[in-house]
């Protein structure tokens, strides 16, 4: 799981250590503090993959 800020350049990932609880918690955390939007990054439909 990947979350990043679309205003600034925060971010959380599960490959810097955090389980993805953490993660989410983070993202809610930074919205809360700052106001700004987080999404995530999201992998492309798998008949994508296929073709
Ligand atoms: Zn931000």
């Amino acid at each position: 799981m990947h979350k990043y800020c679309l205003e600034c350049d925060w971010h959380a990932s599960t490959e810097d250590g955090c389980t993805p609880e953490e993660v989410s918690k983070r993202a809610i955390d930074h919205f809360v503090e700052t106001g700004h939007a987080v999404d995530s990054i999201r992998l492309p439909p798998p008949e994508i993959l296929v073709n």
